[in-house]
């Protein structure tokens, strides 16, 4: 039983009308008593005001209890926000200014979108720099064909009386002096706001008026593409009655290789040569991310420091849509011998620049004879937590140099 029918009254409504029926009753009354057709301004405000709680769930249920009193910042609720009649009414009906009448009145701000669906894809850096269509399959609802969204027979499907189709239900509890609101899903319909007979249900979607369907998207990574980039496909996330489907985004995410790190769209690697190429020349090769390999001639004469870096021109990755290839950068890491032949020492001191002489000492200093040791782990946990990586190459790198590949 509501507490007073005021509001219902100004509407011409019972105070068991569904949502529609009063939306409808407003329209009317308010198109008849608009002040621009010479209704009274006073009623129209009234009237408005009337919708404006009775249109809106929560404020009903407050009005339905507890009245207008209830409604006037009693019971620890919000005041009523006082909304311009002139607003509503044009946010309801479409159309502001004169242009109300005319026409059919379209809605207010279009349906409501559903929400996207963001999918991290990882890429390998190969498909990256050729380019792939990839194929991706993925869950979604889809509107029942069998019921066609209604979720049972056409008619079948009515409004909860108990909730007036809200799906939700505001309870009050009297907590001391104050009265505190707490909404909860309505029991009646388990929150759809939709009441039907079990027999009309839809027997393919079981009255949830949608189906989880399999879809296979067709992604295509295009030559260059980067991480966070993104793909989108419009409307293809989950359909729901009375929403537009969101959309399906694809975020690239570029995949870490074994070889090539990539910076924009420059590449660069690691090679390890050895130690005779370095000083006397030779040649080496580097597998692409295609099926392409580089060959390198390193030429005699120039000699290769360890950690020198180097660059290869147009042999980087495909920039996006223009294809425009950046560079390959090359660090090359010399490897020296293990091990080397005593034999060959008189060839080394004849080949290589001598010996440096030791610093001259001053007479008072005493030297004291040792030798170079491996460090035993203890000592190379002590290095490593100093910051002195020793299994590292020394990061002194020398400039880098472009060469024409
Ligand atoms: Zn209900
Ligand atoms: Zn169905």
């Amino acid at each position: 039983m509501v507490r007073e029918t005021e509001y219902y009254d100004l509407l011409g409504v019972k105070p068991s009308a569904g949502d529609d029926e009063i939306k409808k009753a407003y329209r009317k009354s308010a198109l008849k008593h608009h002040p621009d057709k010479g209704g009274d301004p006073e009623l129209f405000k009234d009237l408005t005001h009337a919708y404006e709680v009775l249109s809106d769930s929560q404020k009903r249920a407050i009005y339905d209890q507890a009245g207008k009193e209830g409604l006037e910042g009693g019971g620890g609720m919000g005041g009523m926000g006082g909304m311009d009649p002139q607003d509503l009414f044009s946010q309801l009906f479409g159309g502001g200014g004169g242009g109300f009448f005319g026409g059919g009145g379209g809605r207010p701000s279009g349906p409501r979108r559903g929400k996207d669906l963001v999918h991290r894809i990882g890429v390998s850096l190969q498909d990256l720099y050729k380019g792939k269509v990839q194929k991706l399959a993925l869950s979604k609802s889809v509107i029942c064909k069998g019921c066609d969204g209604i979720g049972g027979k056409k008619g079948s499907v009515k409004q909860c009386a108990s909730c007036r189709g809200q799906g939700v239900k505001v309870m009050f509890r009297q907590l001391g002096p104050m009265m505190q609101q707490v909404q909860q899903p309505c029991n009646e319909c388990e929150g759809t706001g939709e009441i039907m007979d079990p027999k009309d249900r839809c027997k393919i979607c079981h009255g949830k008026k949608v189906n989880s369907e399999r879809k296979v998207l067709e992604v295509h990574i295009d030559k260059g593409m980067k991480s966070g980039q993104q793909i989108k496909f419009a409307g293809e996330s989950d359909q729901a009655p009375g929403i537009v489907p969101g959309d399906v985004i694809i975020v690239v995410e570029e995949k870490p290789h074994d070889r090539f790190q990539r910076k924009g769209d420059d590449l660069f690697t690691d090679v390890d040569i050895d130690l005779l190429t370095a000083l006397a020349g030779g040649e080496f090769v580097i597998p692409h991310l295609d099926d392409h390999a580089l060959h390198v001639t390193v030429v005699p004469g120039e000699i290769i420091k360890p950690g020198a870096l180097k660059c290869i021109t147009g042999q980087g990755m495909p920039s996006y849509r223009h294809h425009e290839l950046g560079d390959l950068f090359v660090r090359l890491n010399v490897k020296f011998p293990e091990h080397l032949d005593a034999a060959s020492f008189p060839l080394l001191e004849k080949a290589l620049p001598k010996r440096p002489a030791l610093p001259k000492l001053d007479a008072k200093v005493h030297l004291d004879e040792v030798t170079l040791e491996e460090p035993n782990d203890r000592q190379r946990r002590t290095a490593a937590s100093n910051g002195d990586d020793m299994d590292e190459d020394d990061d002194d790198r020398p400039g880098v140099q472009c060469a024409q590949q």
